[in-house]
This record gives C-alpha cells, sequence and structure tokens, in this order.
C-alpha cells in the first residue's frame, strides 16, 4: 500500500530552518519507533499543558494510555486537538560562539483530535501497541489486562496524518576562532543492566536482556 507524504498544512510546516524538514514517513516512523516517551500537550481549563508520557505506534496510527480517573491527562485529553511531540537527542553542537551552539536532532511534531478508543478489542489493541513499544515481548510474557483493569484506562488515538519532522545533523555552522574548541558531544540513549525486584522468582528473560545489546 501506497502511504501519503507528511501533510504539510501551515501548522505542521516548520518556519525556520525549512531545509532541517523532512516529509518521508519511514523517516517519522523511525524516530516514533526509536523514541521511547513522547511529550503530550493539550489545553485544560484553558491552559496549555504539556505532559510526558508512553506511547505506541501501529501504522499511521499514535496511540497514548492513562488512568480513566476524572483527574487524569486523559480527561483533558479526551477528544479535543492536541500535540505530541517525540524527541531524540543526537549530539550536543559546541560552536565557536554561544549564539551558534546548538543540538543534532531528531524530532517528530504531531498535531490533531486524539480519539478516545471505547471498545475493548480497540483498547486491547492499542495497548499491546504501547506495551510493546516501551517492554517489546512483555504482552505475552506478562499477565494482560483484566476487565477492571481494562475500564481504569483511558486509551487515545491520534492519526499520524498531520505531523512534521525536524532533523539536524552535521558540525556547528561558524567561523573559526583561534583556541574555541568547536565539535560534536555525541548523546546515546542505552540499556542498563536488568535489576530484578526484590520478590522476583525468576531471572530477567531474554527479552529483557537482550536489549543491552
Ligand atoms: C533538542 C532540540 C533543541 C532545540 N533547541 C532550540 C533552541 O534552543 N532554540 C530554538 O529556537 N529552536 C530550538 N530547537 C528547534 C525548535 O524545535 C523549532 O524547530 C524552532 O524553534 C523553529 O521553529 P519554527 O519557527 O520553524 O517552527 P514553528 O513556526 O514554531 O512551528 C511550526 C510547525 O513546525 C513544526 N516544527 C517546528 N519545530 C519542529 C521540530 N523541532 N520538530 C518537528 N517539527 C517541528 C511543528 O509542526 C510546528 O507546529 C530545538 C529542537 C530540538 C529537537
Amino acid at each position: 500500500m501506497t502511504r501519503a507524504p507528511l501533510s504539510p498544512t501551515p501548522r505542521s510546516t516548520p518556519k525556520r530552518h525549512g531545509d532541517r524538514a523532512r516529509s518521508d514517513r519511514a523517516e517519522l516512523d523511525a524516530v516514533l519507533d526509536e523514541g521511547l516517551i513522547c511529550h503530550l500537550g493539550f489545553v485544560r481549563d484553558g491552559a496549555p499543558v504539556v505532559l510526558p508520557t508512553c506511547y505506541g505506534r501501529d501504522g499511521d496510527t499514535l496511540f497514548l494510555h492513562g488512568s480513566s480517573g476524572a483527574t487524569s491527562m486523559m480527561e483533558g485529553g479526551k477528544g479535543v486537538e492536541v500535540s505530541v511531540c517525540v524527541t531524540l537527542l543526537d549530539a550536543i553542537v559546541y560552536a565557536r560562539s554561544v549564539f551558534n551552539h546548538s543540538a543534532n536532532y531528531r524530532s517528530v511534531v504531531v498535531h490533531g483530535a486524539a480519539r478516545p478508543l471505547t471498545t475493548d478489542v480497540e483498547k486491547l489493541h492499542a495497548l499491546e501497541a504501547i506495551t510493546e513499544h516501551l517492554a517489546p515481548g512483555s504482552w505475552t510474557h506478562a499477565r494482560q489486562p483484566d476487565r477492571k483493569e481494562l475500564a481504569a484506562t483511558a486509551v487515545l488515538a491520534i492519526d499520524l496524518i498531520e505531523a512534521s519532522l525536524k532533523v539536524r545533523t552535521g558540525p556547528p555552522g561558524d567561523d573559526p576562532e583561534p583556541g574555541v574548541w568547536a565539535g560534536l558531544l555525541p548523546v546515546r540513549q542505552s540499556f542498563g543492566v536488568p535489576e530484578s525486584a526484590p520478590d522476583a522468582d525468576i531471572d530477567a528473560p531474554g527479552h529483557v536482556v537482550s536489549r543491552l545489546a
């Protein structure tokens, strides 16, 4: 199936450094799949709020979950316009001038209406995507949600139709200055050695340990 390119609407078009904007869906997917958390922005009680949260993706749909309780972020996010951001920081860019210090990054901003999922089938599908994104292998290793847990979980779907991807790569962009260092300090996200819960009765399984590789 041919996938539509990212839609360049006015609000999803970066104005500064347009050369850093990308329109390839595969590149967008790669950033979403490499990121572990997102930031969800929406307007609650007339004021903007941005909250960090986990997410999952299936094709061109992004899923977020949270408590269905009245005070949760999902209460504010239900059926309203949201913006979701995923950022991968690749390097700190040291320049000769502080003005030109920067960051190398790959970042995605998604705009759209958050659609609350209502059926158990839809919610389970989304929860599997979220679980497998954060902790691949856990959907089948761990116990899946029972009816009470499912009822306590609100799940939102956001279509990846109106989204932007911006990428900065390469060295600092200023002129040489004697005696002032310029360059990149790479930033890496990596996993540490698994730490078993005090009451765990088995060692960390392969789907956890393998993430160290
Ligand atoms: C780690 C990191 C650090 C940054 N530090 C700075 C900084 O210190 N100062 C600074 O001015 N900018 C910084 N940026 C870039 C910043 O995110 C904006 O791109 C920038 O402010 C210019 O926005 P704009 O005027 O082009 O877009 P705007 O007009 O503000 O936004 C229009 C639309 O463009 C899209 N868009 C804008 N920026 C991004 C993005 N980064 N990723 C994906 N889509 C985007 C969105 O859909 C947005 O709605 C940083 C980005 C990252 C990822």
